[in-house]
């Protein structure tokens, strides 16, 4: 006896029983052949070998290099009136997204570490409204400035209020 000998009788009897139909008899995970493994484990290997999932794929942003900066410019625009260089790919979030070393990162963070150096911990990269930047999409560092989160949310606001003077103003010229 064997556990294949043990199964096939076993289906067997619920056949004969009627308990179970000869057509819905299980059937093994079909293999994939270039893998010789099931086709769910297949499909994982491939996901990792594609997007690098795999923790110590992963790199720190700190191991840029420049052949990943220059793949970095190609998905960058000329700079615009305001000096913005938009990014011009993936933004999903409103900021665009750069893939590097095993997965997403922020672009401007990216632009950042490479050309300043790392963002200090705790430290939120703002675009700065004062020196003409308007997007959030810009990964040029000279509009770019560490600052903390409370720093960034006033500025913020007076970005906001600043925008919606200008639009007052627009308007009653206008009228
Ligand atoms: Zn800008």
């Amino acid at each position: 006896m064997s556990l294949v000998t043990d199964l096939v009788e076993h289906y067997q009897h619920l056949i004969e029983r009627g308990e179970l139909r000869p057509e819905n008899v299980p059937t093994p995970t079909p293999m994939a052949a270039e893998w010789d493994v099931s086709v769910i484990t297949a499909k994982r290997a491939r996901s990792i070998i594609i997007h690098g999932v795999l923790d110590q794929k992963i790199k720190p942003l700190s191991e840029i290099t420049d052949e990943d900066w220059e793949r970095f410019l190609e998905k960058v625009l000329p700079p615009d009136d305001n000096g913005c260089t938009l990014w011009d790919a993936s933004a999903p979030t409103g900021y665009g997204q750069f893939w590097f070393g095993g997965r997403m990162r922020p672009a401007h963070i990216v632009a950042y570490t490479y050309l300043v150096g790392a963002v200090p911990d705790g430290l939120h990269l703002d675009h700065v409204f004062a020196r003409g930047c308007r997007s959030k999409l810009c990964v040029n560092v000279a509009h770019l400035e560490p600052v903390t989160i409370a720093e960034n949310n006033k500025r913020m606001w007076s970005a906001l209020r600043y925008m919606a003077s200008i639009r007052v103003v627009t308007e009653l010229d206008e009228g």
